[in-house]
């Protein structure tokens, strides 16, 4: 994941306490909730019909769920363990397949029917009452760290430092949690939840494993909650829109020194990009591009028969996106053809040059009403946590983009260095990022009562 654009009005809700009276309110309301607990027959929260989501609180009173709550501070040293161990098991892009069947293993664990479909996503099914309605819990397997990158787990005190450890090491430990918590405490939801670690979120993977999924569940899919990295202090309600561009230029090549004078694609790329990269962006809606790779010939005395170029750009506005490309196109024409007015020589071959689409990320937005997003609220308001909105590019771009409720959130914990060698995760505070992730998603599946099992 990437978090672009953090937007710095918060949600709407009355005035944050200081740290040390929400501590106490907190204190106090969970001692309350015991006292309810002991003090009143079972009372069941079932997922209200409408669009309404049910409440944090009505949720935590019961049993079942007070029992998976529960288990999370019980299980912190084995969730570090399954973190190390899942971030040790390489999944480059397109090469997700190991980490994939060791996900496989530990769903099936947690006594979730599991599968891999043809895109490679690893999908285990907690079956609802109301079966056809599916809720769908995603962290994604890849990583952007290519095959022969070091990703050993080292510890140093309480930090876990590999690369991928966090984003998203810390997304599957949590999916493997909440499974195994529901698992251990017996809980049954009304809709059908699929906890799923999907294929292709990162770079190239353009998304492939989350647009399976979501074409895979047409009419069915009622909410997806995305993991994503460390942390509890934001939520991506937003998607930001990308596109990624592959420029190619191929000439005839030939001898540096006896062929000086031809067309030269290499030259031709840097003179396109060179007036590329003077293109301006608007601050708002905030716009990006990088020139992210270049790649281009076989030997320093060779004049080169190929050279690439790969561009990223993101923007609030799709507008925005349509405009940079086609300035990336009319640069890089411009730069071919002053290339070619350079060059001394008549040319063998042709100097030419096309535009690969190597992905495509659609934006999109919540509503305001989003019942997902209303259980988070929820549960950050019963646990004390504050978070605020962002717009970002996750697996969530997908549903997002059909209308589909969807939001990212981080799995707990602290994390650093992100797409870095020096990568790290604390788990100091992950507990909360658990209860939080797992009120949420129950928010949206609901509950069987009890007693009607
Ligand atoms: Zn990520």
């Amino acid at each position: 994941m990437l978090r672009i654009a953090p937007q710095l009005k918060r949600p709407a809700r009355r005035p944050a306490p200081a740290p040390s009276t929400r501590r106490a309110t907190a204190a106090v309301k969970r001692a309350l909730l015991w006292v309810i607990l002991f003090a009143m027959p079972a009372r069941t929260a079932p997922l209200p019909r409408g669009a309404a989501s049910a409440s944090a609180e009505s949720l935590a009173i019961q049993p079942h769920v007070h029992a998976a709550l529960d288990w999370f501070a019980r299980n912190l040293s084995w969730i570090n363990d399954e973190q190390a161990r899942l971030t040790a098991i390489p999944a480059p892009p397109f090469q997700e397949a190991e980490r994939a069947a060791a996900m496989k293993a530990v769903l099936s664990a947690a006594g979730l029917q599991v599968r891999i479909d043809s895109a490679g996503n690893v999908i285990g099914e907690l079956r609802g009452a109301r079966e056809r309605e599916l809720v769908l819990l995603s962290a994604h397997l890849d990583t952007v760290f290519p095959p022969g990158t070091d990703v050993r787990v080292r510890r140093e005190k309480s930090r876990l430092l590999a690369p991928g450890i966090s984003d998203n090491g810390a997304g599957l430990a949590a999916l493997v949690a909440l499974a195994r918590s529901l698992h251990a405490a017996h809980l049954r939801p009304q809709r059908t939840i699929l906890f799923v670690a999907n294929v292709g979120e990162e770079g190239e993977g353009n998304l492939r494993g989350m647009r399976a999924l979501v074409d895979d569940s047409a009419g069915r899919l009622k909410a997806v909650l995305v993991l994503d990295g460390a942390g509890t202090d934001h939520v991506s309600t937003k998607a930001l829109a990308s596109r990624r561009l592959e420029v190619v230029v191929t000439g005839p090549g030939g001898h540096s020194w006896s062929d000086f004078g031809l067309p030269n694609p290499i030259n031709a790329l840097v003179r396109g990009s060179v007036r590329f990269i003077s293109t301006r962006v608007s601050p708002g809606p905030r716009t990006t591009f990088n020139l992210g790779e270049i790649h281009g010939g076989t030997s320093v005395n060779s004049i080169p028969h190929e050279a690439r170029l790969k561009v990223d750009i993101r923007s609030e506005s799709p507008d925005e996106i349509v405009r940079l490309e086609v300035a990336l196109r009319e640069c890089i024409a411009a730069g071919v053809r002053d290339e070619l007015q350079a060059a001394t020589r008549p040319s063998p071959g042709k100097l030419e040059w096309r535009l690969n689409v190597l992905g495509s990320r659609p934006g999109g937005e919540g509503r305001p009403d989003s019942p997902l997003l209303a259980a988070l609220r929820s549960a950050d308001e019963f646990l004390g946590n504050e978070s605020r909105l962002e717009r970002s590019s996750t697996d969530a771009n997908i549903p997002l983009s059909e209308g589909i409720d969807a939001i990212s959130i981080g799995a707990g914990g602290a994390g650093g260095g992100a797409h870095s060698l020096q990568e790290w995760y604390d788990p100091e505070g992950r507990e909360m990022g658990l209860k939080r992730a797992l009120l949420t998603l129950l928010g949206v599946s609901g509950v069987v009562p009890e007693k009607t099992k």
